[in-house]
């Protein structure tokens, strides 16, 4: 591991003032620490190699660590521990897709130590983008070219790819910020500003090193999840290889408002087959308004994924996609709210 100057922040603006006076900012060779789940295991990798680490975790005594459920809907820090959400007793009820999304992720421990904030800030599982002997990584490496495009795809996305990186987004609970409509609070050098979580994460297209749009120096700290119909009948469905500690090769979130058997609202994202965490907006169309039956799903499931593109050892995704999708779709239809 390469030698790196530690410091830490009592105060947001304390943490986004010295992450700025390094180097050019968080993007550049300073970044936040939170867990360090994924950010010293890749620094042991040499895959990151920031210069300056700036510890956030003082930060938890306020707002960036608290948990609270209004009539409004529900708001979490960007410090609360995956544990603690996953666990959080109304979460769990009123939130459903929340709770499973969190509690599907990684293992115990690491849901102890591992941050809401991390945790959709994590990076691709991407093998050749984890293992340095590869130069070809566009997004370790920009510009270098991609292993993957003829190499081991299985992994890899069919949804949202470019010619020059195809890597899945690897997590599981933003895809259920996505489906219920969360917003994300930020705070930089300018203030503070809100946007839908939707629009955080950028497919790769021709850069595929910049992954979201916070600026250097910019801080998640809570993200808001409005209290809807939509947010009391959802469902976080995950299929992957064993049954525990693994990603998601295919998952679905799904919130659905219904009224007598018609859809009167929904929201799909889907996991493990995208770039990012990737809102199925044309599959919502066709169940809006619809009569729930097989047929409907069946409609969804195929329109969710007709821009797919697999490459050598990733097709059986698409297929694996839908059913997932028709999965969570029928296990929400039929939850007791
Ligand atoms: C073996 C293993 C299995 C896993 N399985 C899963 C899984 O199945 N599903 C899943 O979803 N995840 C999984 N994970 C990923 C894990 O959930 C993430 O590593 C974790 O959530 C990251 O959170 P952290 O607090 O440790 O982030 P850190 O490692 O501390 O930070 C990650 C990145 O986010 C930045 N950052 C952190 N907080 C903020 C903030 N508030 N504002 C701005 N930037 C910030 C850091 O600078 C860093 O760049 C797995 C991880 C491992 C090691
Ligand atoms: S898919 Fe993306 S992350 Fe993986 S090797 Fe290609 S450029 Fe790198």
């Amino acid at each position: 591991m390469r030698p790196f100057t530690f410091d830490s922040a009592a105060t947001p603006r304390e943490a986004i003032e010295t992450a700025l006076a390094w180097n050019g900012g968080a993007n550049g060779t300073t970044h936040f620490l939170a867990g360090g789940t994924t950010l010293i295991d890749l620094m042991k990798l040499d895959v990151m190699r920031p210069e300056r680490l700036i510890d956030i975790n003082p930060l938890r005594s306020s707002e960036f660590g608290r948990i609270a459920i209004g009539d409004g809907g529900l708001w979490m820090g960007a410090l609360v521990r995956m544990a603690d959400a996953a666990e959080h007793p109304d979460i769990v009820r009123h939130f459903p897709a929340v709770a499973q999304s969190l509690q599907l992720a990684a293992s115990q421990q690491i849901r102890n130590m591992a941050t809401l904030g991390g945790n959709v800030l994590q990076r691709t599982r991407c093998p050749y983008f984890r293992d340095v002997s590869y130069r070809e990584c566009n997004k370790r490496n920009p510009g270098s070219g991609c292993a993957a495009l003829d190499g081991f795809s299985r992994s890899h996305a069919v949804l949202g790819t470019s010619d020059q990186c195809i890597a899945s987004y690897p997590g599981d609970f933003a895809q259920t910020l996505i489906a219920l409509d969360a917003m994300v609070d930020m705070a930089g050098p300018n203030g503070l500003r809100r946007m839908s979580f939707a629009e955080l994460h950028r497919q790769p297209q021709s850069r595929p090193e910049i992954e979201t749009v916070i600026q250097p120096g910019e801080l998640i700290v809570s993200f808001f999840v409005p209290a809807t119909p939509l947010a009391r009948r959802s469902v976080f469905l995950k299929v992957r290889d064993r049954e525990s500690y693994e990603f998601a090769l295919a998952s679905a979130a799904v919130g659905l408002d219904l009224n007598n058997g018609i859809v009167r609202d929904v929201r799909i994202a889907l996991g493990g087959v995208a770039t990012v965490p990737w809102r199925a907006s044309q599959a919502e169309a066709v169940l809006r308004g619809s009569v729930l039956d097989e047929a409907a799903q069946d409609a969804a499931a195929r329109v969710a994924f007709s821009g797919a593109q697999a490459r050598e050892h990733n097709g059986f995704k698409i297929e694996l996609g839908r059913r997932t999708l028709k999965r969570a779709i029928a296990q929400a239809a039929v939850l007791e709210i």
